[in-house]
């Protein structure tokens, strides 16, 4: 980061944007994931917001000045030990059972999700 984007960095390293994800100060640059000061460093956060950003590059290539706004997520945390064991907290607050995180992402890390985003077949 240098020039101009210096301005928007914060005192953490983070970027300031605004809710539709863009840099502070800037129209048409967007900051997302861990770079991104909005939201907390997860993988699942990077995901949501892309999925926004993507959204608010395709409105203003048609011209629309119609953006999405980004929601931060509640804390939540799935931190599986073994296929079976783990623990975590779910955006109620709830803390998770072993049963289900394990079947959350234990018994298989979510590979099929990113299967699927990645488009690599069976
Ligand atoms: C040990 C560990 C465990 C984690 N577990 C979880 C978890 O269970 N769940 C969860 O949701 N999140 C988890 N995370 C966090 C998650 O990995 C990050 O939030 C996510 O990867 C952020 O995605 P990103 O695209 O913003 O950044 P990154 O994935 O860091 O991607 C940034 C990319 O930019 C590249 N890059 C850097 N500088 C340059 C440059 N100058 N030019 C070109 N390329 C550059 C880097 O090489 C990298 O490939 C974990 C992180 C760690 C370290």
């Amino acid at each position: 980061m240098a020039g101009g984007l210096l301005a928007a960095r914060n005192a953490e390293g983070y970027l300031d944007v605004t809710p539709e994800l863009r840099v502070a100060g800037f129209e048409n640059v967007y900051a997302l994931g861990d770079i991104s000061a909005i939201d907390v460093n997860k993988a699942g956060v990077a995901g949501r917001e892309a999925a926004v950003v993507a959204k608010n590059i395709q409105a203003q290539i048609e011209g629309s000045a119609d953006l999405a706004a980004y929601t931060p997520s509640k804390p939540v945390i799935i931190l599986p030990l073994g296929p079976s064991g783990g623990s975590g907290q779910l955006p109620d607050g709830e803390i998770a059972s072993p049963e289900l995180i394990s079947q959350i992402k234990g018994q298989h890390m979510m590979i099929d999700r990113y299967v699927e985003m990645l488009n690599l077949g069976a």
